[in-house]
């Protein structure tokens, strides 16, 4: 498993403070697109819908970014994925993420798509 987080990448560090609220996160599923979204705590008191692969906040939908609540949610379902299967290894199961120097941190497509199967795989099965 690879994970890259530099101390002089805000959006990474943001993500792993974020990673540590995701006790509190509700999950949902989205009337208009039937996808499941974790609600995550934003800026200024806001909650941003969010998941590996999409976000709600203006850094993903109007920037197109990688934002730091796809990386948490990535994180997190990556977590919980670990836990849920303690046999198996590690290092073969578990996603790696790669970063595209052009938006300073990223989920390589292939990886995004896998976890968000695991997303799916997982729902429910995370203490809810
Ligand atoms: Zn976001």
């Amino acid at each position: 498993m690879t994970i890259q987080v530099s101390t002089t990448d805000a959006r990474t560090a943001r993500a792993l403070e974020l990673l540590a609220t995701a006790d509190r996160w509700l999950k949902i599923t989205s009337k208009t697109d039937g996808r499941r979204y974790y609600v995550v705590p934003g800026s200024n008191g806001r909650v941003y819908w969010a998941r590996p692969d999409a976000c709600s906040c203006p850094d993903a939908t109007h920037r197109g970014a990688t934002c730091k609540h796809m990386v948490a949610t990535a994180l997190y379902v990556a977590k919980v994925n670990a836990e849920r299967q303690p046999k198996r290894k590690a290092s073969k199961r578990a996603p790696s993420f790669t970063r595209d120097a052009s938006i300073g941190g990223t989920i390589a497509a292939p990886e995004r798509a896998r976890l968000v199967a695991l997303a799916d795989s997982i729902w429910g099965v995370d203490g809810e």
